[in-house]
């Protein structure tokens, strides 16, 4: 049984075939993996996953679409469906006492892709690695380098913490009803250590967060209210960097190096 999509839950369904086993090849699993699924939706990937791994837990938020998928998931004995919301969800109690790292994976709703994240992140050493599929331009903007239009905080944020890569885009038409945007799938593979050496991480992301905050402006002038200037020549000069560089040509290095001398 088939219920109304909730568009303001962010209901895209995945009903091709052959993308969900694409997806579900990708996430690599093994007998042993215990899998956290974000928003199972009909449960056509859980199915699939429980095929392959340990354990499924199934987060889905609408209760409606929960009964469905009980009845559409009866019979597998190592899927267990959760009536949750993803930032409501607590990992590290749920998880406790679990000697393996999780997989989190899931098509997520993409109306809270950047709070589901930085969700995810604050357990990241609970979680072996995240699989998700997210909007085409958002994972460009999660991967992307230095010195390209898509650089800005939010890839310094996930690439400190973690490793991510684009594994292959997905047309809108293989979503029912059909999305706006296309999709992409993205691995998340948080680190063992940060990306570089900070001593206050709480200043690293102010002053990345306030350097892209205008970033058509200078890296001085983005700056001037949070790091002092003679702060900043010092800075320049100690590294060799242009006094005129622009925040979106600056390294997770060169942050590190800027909080590190403030
Ligand atoms: N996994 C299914 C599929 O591939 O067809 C559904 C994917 S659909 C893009 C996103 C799912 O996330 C929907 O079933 C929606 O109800 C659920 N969802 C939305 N917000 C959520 C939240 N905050 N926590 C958990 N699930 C949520």
């Amino acid at each position: 049984m088939h219920v109304k999509p909730k568009k303001g839950l962010g209901q895209n369904f995945l009903f091709d075939k052959n993308i969900q086993r694409k997806l579900v090849a990708s996430y690599n699993l093994k007998a042993c993996d215990h899998v956290l699924e974000i928003g199972a939706g009909y449960g056509e990937l859980t199915k699939l996953i429980a095929d392959c791994a340990a354990f499924v837990y199934a987060l889905e938020i609408d209760p409606e679409l929960c009964k469905t998928l009980r009845d559409n998931t009866k019979g597998y004995s190592n899927i267990e469906i959760i009536n949750q919301d993803i930032l409501r969800f607590n990992l590290k109690r749920y998880f406790r006492g679990f000697k393996n790292k999780i997989k989190v994976v899931g098509n997520i709703p993409y109306y809270i892709t950047t709070p589901i994240i930085e969700h995810l992140l604050k357990y990241r050493d609970k979680i072996e690695t995240i699989f998700i599929t997210v909007q085409k331009e958002f994972a460009k903007r999660i991967v992307a380098n230095p010195g390209s239009k898509e650089y800005g905080s939010f890839s310094c944020f996930v690439q400190y913490y973690c490793i991510p890569k684009i594994l292959f885009y997905i047309k809108k038409s293989s979503f029912s009803p059909i999305p706006k945007v296309d999709s992409s799938l993205l691995e998340i593979k948080p680190r063992q250590v940060p990306a570089v050496k900070v001593k206050d991480e709480k200043l690293f992301f102010k002053v990345i967060r306030a350097s892209f905050n205008k970033r058509r402006k200078t890296l001085r002038n983005s700056l001037d209210s949070i790091v002092p200037l003679q702060k900043l020549h010092e800075f320049f000069k100690k590294y060799d960097i242009d006094v005129n560089i622009r925040p979106e040509d600056l390294t997770l290095k060169d942050f590190a190096h800027l909080t590190n001398i403030i």
